[in-house]
């Protein structure tokens, strides 16, 4: 074991998988993604990132609660189950209260309409499961997908908040339709994966226009 090395199933726990059936699943994936093979025990401490992308990209991970569970539920990728730190959906946090924060401050605002621009569709799903029965109306934009500049610069003009989910997936042909000084009053960037976290940025940003 050189000094570099690290077992993979230690950093296999680290990121999330920690019982054996989702080991299993992760060491499939890796290996699949070619990042080690059925033979080793370690594995090179700067593979880590490479080996955290290969998960994201081939697996479903999730909590295993209900509500992750349901907004995951038509991801065709092969499953495992995490840790509720590492869940693509929650990331472990109280997901349904922020919203509801989120909303009542919107409301409160007098700004109902929210574009979300970048984050996973799992995690679209979960918002829109939890505006369900809410007066807000959500758009929602694949970071990854090519979005005509004619309906970017159309969902920009609707939208009273917009919403940038940085540290998602998100590409800069994407965000560079909505840019910061255009829609400097009602554009925000959430730098934190999860959906409570992308709410969380949004009352912070209503809570700051009000106090300016
Ligand atoms: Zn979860």
């Amino acid at each position: 074991v050189s000094s570099g090395d690290v077992p993979i199933d230690a950093l296999l726990a680290e990121l999330g998988h920690t019982s054996q059936e989702s080991r299993r699943a992760a060491r499939r994936a890796i290996e699949a993604a070619g990042l080690t093979n059925p033979r080793k025990r370690n594995i090179a401490a700067e593979k880590r990132e490479a080996v955290a992308e290969a998960l994201a990209e081939r697996l479903v991970r999730t909590c295993g609660s209900e509500r992750c569970e349901r907004a995951t539920g038509r991801d065709r990728r092969p499953r495992a189950l995490v840790e509720r730190r590492a869940c693509e959906v929650c990331g472990g946090s109280g997901n349904a209260a922020s919203v509801a924060r989120m909303v009542e401050a919107m409301r409160a605002a007098g700004r109902t309409r929210l574009l979300v621009v970048g984050g996973s569709p799992n995690a679209h799903a979960e918002l829109r499961l939890l505006l369900d029965g809410s007066d807000l109306d959500l758009r929602a934009v694949d970071g990854t997908a090519a979005l005509p500049q004619k309906r970017a610069l159309a969902w920009a003009e609707w939208a009273d908040v917009i919403a940038v989910w940085g540290g998602t997936m998100l590409t800069h042909k994407v965000s560079s339709h909505f840019p910061a000084p255009a829609y400097r009053s009602k554009r925000l960037t959430a730098m934190h994966r999860g959906v409570a976290g992308l709410a969380d940025a949004v009352v912070q940003h209503l809570d700051g226009g009000r106090a300016g």
